[in-house]
């Protein structure tokens, strides 16, 4: 079993040293314990380390661990991160507290239509292929600007920012940065032409927080560096 409490000591100092390197306040970048794979012991771990948000990237395991948990846990909130086919729209708008990874506008509509039904609303960000590369999910950066304006008529969205995924990081920091430097490019775009602030910036994983951080990201999504390597999982995240 993990030390995992210990691990997450550690990502918070790696955290906290980026921050000191890039002039930035500690604060303004959130830790975002990546749970898949692992059971409902590595969540009661991240809860009582003080975290009140987790992230998972399947929806049927969101699901499992979220009705194994909510009532005992209601104030942990739940972070859906990977993509998303609209049949299963339906269980993110009633379990989850925010979605970062809204690549279509068909499942925006769809998601926005459950969530008048629920009467709740869910904070959003566009997910955004900045590596090029086919097996990732996301917009293509050129797509994303006609994408943020024609949200806003999904009422129930809150709009909040974008997730991205950068090429995998082997040791060299140049193409990993250039993903990064992308995202950071198609973020002014939208400033510059939509309305609202756009602010959250989800990018950097356990191999590459620290450049992520250096580029701007408010939230890291660690999973490996706090949980050990996981089990039968694909090597590439959805
Ligand atoms: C699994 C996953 C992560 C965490 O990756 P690690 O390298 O294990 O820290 C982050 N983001 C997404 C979208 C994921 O699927």
């Amino acid at each position: 079993m993990e030390d995992i409490a210990g691990n997450i000591a550690v990502v918070q100092r790696r955290i906290a040293h980026a921050c000191d390197l890039a002039g930035r306040n500690p604060d303004t970048v959130r830790l975002l314990p990546v749970t898949k794979n692992f059971g409902t012991d590595a969540v009661l771990a991240v809860y009582r380390a003080g975290y009140r948000r987790i992230g998972e990237n399947k929806v049927q395991e969101a699901l499992d661990k979220w009705e194994a948990l909510h009532n005992t846990l209601p104030d942990l909130g739940w972070a859906i991160i990977g993509h998303l086919q609209t049949n299963k729209a339906r269980t993110v708008a009633r379990i989850a507290d925010e979605f970062q990874a809204l690549d279509s506008l068909r499942l925006a509509q769809t998601l926005d239509r459950h969530l008048r039904a629920e009467g709740r609303q869910l904070d959003v960000l566009i997910q955004v292929n900045s590596s090029g590369e086919d097996s990732k999910y996301g917009l293509a950066p050129e797509q994303v600007v006609g994408f943020a304006r024609q949200l806003a008529a999904c009422t129930s969205l809150r709009p909040k920012g974008f997730m991205t995924l950068a090429l995998p990081y082997t040791g060299d920091e140049a193409p990993v940065a250039a993903c990064f430097e992308r995202m950071l490019q198609v973020q002014r775009q939208v400033r510059e032409t939509v309305a609202g602030s756009w602010d959250e910036l989800s990018m950097g994983m356990s191999g590459d927080l620290e450049l992520a951080i250096a580029h701007g990201a408010t939230c890291v999504r660690v999973g490996t560096a706090i949980f050990g390597r996981r089990e039968n999982s694909v090597s590439t995240p959805a």
